[in-house]
């Protein structure tokens, strides 16, 4: 399975129940789904999914993270959230780098 897939599928275990949203730091700033964990979720299986590029706005709204993972604690279907973010700030760098 290539990253791309195994992001895909640890993606794909977000059942967009946005539990999370409001447990999110970025988000209570912001109030934009892109700045929520649901939202960087999306972004990045678009990025494995080749549907969105490796611009400056995908990385900035993966960079603002804090990191604190309330996301995955708080999380019902227990998704992976920090191998999520990893995962795509990696296929970022890459896709950049190319
Ligand atoms: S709580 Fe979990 S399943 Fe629900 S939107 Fe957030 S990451 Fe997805
Ligand atoms: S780890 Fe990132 S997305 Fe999750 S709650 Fe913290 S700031 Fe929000």
């Amino acid at each position: 399975m290539s990253s791309q897939q195994a992001l895909i599928k640890l993606a794909d275990q977000c059942v967009l129940c946005g539990i999370c949203i409001p447990t999110c730091p970025t988000y209570q700033q912001q109030r934009s789904e892109a700045e929520s964990p649901r939202g960087r979720i999306s972004l990045v299986k678009a990025l494995a999914e080749g549907k969105l590029s490796a611009d400056p706005v995908l990385q900035q709204h993966l960079a603002s993270c804090s990191g604190c993972l309330t996301c995955q604690q708080v999380c019902p279907a227990k998704v992976q959230y920090q191998k999520i973010l990893l995962g795509g700030k990696q296929l970022l760098s890459s896709n950049i780098t190319d």
